[in-house]
């Protein structure tokens, strides 16, 4: 792929979703009843069933000892390790409350088929490992793990020890993601994460030696005080380590929603250019490392599922980042988790109180979600094919939504600047065309276009 003319970067870098889901979590507007979530779930399910694949479960952990200051994630800080217990006792009791509505609606009530469970954050590994099994054992109690499961965790190499790797193996978990983001001590200042090579080197060997057969490191670039120096010196340490996979992220500056990001000014940040100068370095390292880039800032070895994934086309994008494979219905547990029954969206509450006196009051905490009518799916399947192909196609019988009809004359501009190329019922990026992505998936994004946000919800594209 050849080097980003300024003029492109300067015409196209606007603020736009990164689409982890479609419709946008700003734009979800028709709430789903309680009823109505635990129906698609079902129905999902049964669909699910009878094709041999079962549910995915995300848990959200939202505990971590200090603020990395560039965090835009749901996080509990606090040092206070008792917290964990009345916890894991919350997230149980939202579990049997799923239960109980699944059989009050002719569901089951044990023995769910899973497919995928993903243990995110906050940081998983603030909880004990004791404290892990105390959560886990129970829950995989209802569940029947299908043949191909995938168990994957979200860890932070600064408290995750190797009793919580061994647990997690014993568990079934084969998938490990730390948190990394650059290596250089100023940068690591001044997002106030502070983590050594050796740290690192230590949990990756010990997961490797424990059999954890996929290692991913999530990367940024664009925090303050990276340079191109930075980021090669960063690169070089991955190189070492030499992880299966990387996401390899854009910095999402929005400090009116995240005010840690505050502790430091757009100043320190690389200004456009030069942001686009690190990636374009990250990923020319990544890739002369033999590390494909799968999707959206995601690269993995030829030998990860996810490179496989992207070469039979079954590779599928959720909240949780890039899967190997499509799994539905996901059931999100814990405060702010998301649940995706592909008909609908359902946001846990986002405060831990409030979400702890809802499930104690025997409400499923559902604080907001969305059903999605015949358009938002159709889009929605065409922005994921988008984001996991770099291609869509649409047939006839959908060319009586009159949005898809729009979308043509709206990769016009996209087109003629050599980044798609367009047929009737067809459109592929190019190579030139894929750190468009982001702007390419907007002509299809019709809630966006019908009501633009009032205030500015994203961060800059490219
Ligand atoms: S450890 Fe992860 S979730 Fe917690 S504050 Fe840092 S980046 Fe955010």
């Amino acid at each position: 792929m050849s080097s980003l003319s300024s003029d492109l970067y300067k015409k196209y870098n606007v603020p736009g979703p990164r689409y982890t889901s479609y419709p946008t979590v700003p734009y979800w507007e028709v709430n789903p009843t309680e009823a109505q979530w635990i129906a698609s779930i079902l129905s999902e399910l049964e669909k699910s069933s009878k094709a041999g694949v079962g549910a995915a479960v995300y848990v959200h952990i939202p505990f971590c000892q200090s603020l990395c200051t560039y965090c835009g994630c749901n996080t509990r800080i606090t040092r206070n390790h008792a917290v964990g217990n009345p916890y894991i006792e919350t997230v149980l009791n939202e579990w049997k409350l799923y239960l109980k509505r699944f059989k009050e609606a002719g569901g089951p009530d044990s023995s769910i088929p899973l497919s995928e469970l993903h243990l995110g954050g906050g940081t998983p590994t603030f909880l004990t490992a004791d404290e892990l099994q105390r959560l886990l054992n129970p829950l995989l109690e209802s569940f029947k793990k299908t043949p191909s499961a995938e168990f994957s965790v979200e860890a932070d190499p600064r408290v995750t020890k190797k009793d919580h790797l061994e647990t997690l193996a014993h568990l079934g978990f084969k998938r490990l993601s730390l948190g990394i983001q650059d290596f250089d001590p100023k940068v690591q200042d001044t997002v106030n994460r502070v983590q050594t090579e050796e740290e690192v080197r230590v949990v990756t060997e010990t997961a490797r030696a424990l059999g954890y057969e996929s290692i991913n490191y999530d990367l940024i670039y664009g925090l303050p005080f990276q340079t191109l120096k930075s980021v090669e010196q960063t690169l070089d340490v991955v190189k070492r380590l030499r992880p299966d996979r990387i996401a390899f992220y854009g910095y999402a500056h929005v400090p009116w929603i995240k005010p840690g990001q505050r502790k430091f000014t757009e100043a320190d940040l690389p200004n456009g250019d030069e942001k686009r100068a690190l990636y374009e370095l990250g990923r020319t390292m990544l890739e002369a490392e033999g590390y494909q880039e799968i999707g959206m800032d995601h690269f993995a070895l030829k030998s990860d599922s996810l490179s496989k994934a992207a070469a039979n086309e079954s590779l599928h994008r959720s909240f949780m980042g890039y899967t190997s494979r499509q799994v539905a219905p996901l059931i999100g547990l814990g405060v702010s988790a998301i649940g995706d029954s592909w008909g609908a969206f359902a946001q846990n509450e986002k405060l831990l109180e409030t979400y702890q006196t809802r499930v104690q009051n025997g409400e499923i905490p559902i604080a907001r979600g969305h059903l999605l009518d015949r358009e938002d799916q159709i889009l929605r399947r065409h922005i994921l094919n988008l984001m996991t192909r770099f291609a869509t196609r649409w047939d006839t019988a959908e060319l009586d939504t009159p949005y898809l009809k729009t979308i043509p004359a709206k990769l016009a501009e996209l087109v003629k600047d050599g980044f798609l190329r367009l047929t009737p019922n067809s459109c592929e990026i190019t190579a030139a065309g894929r750190p468009f992505l982001r702007n390419i998936c907007m002509a299809f994004d019709a809630r966006l276009e019908r009501k633009a946000p009032a205030t500015q919800l994203f961060s800059k594209t490219i």
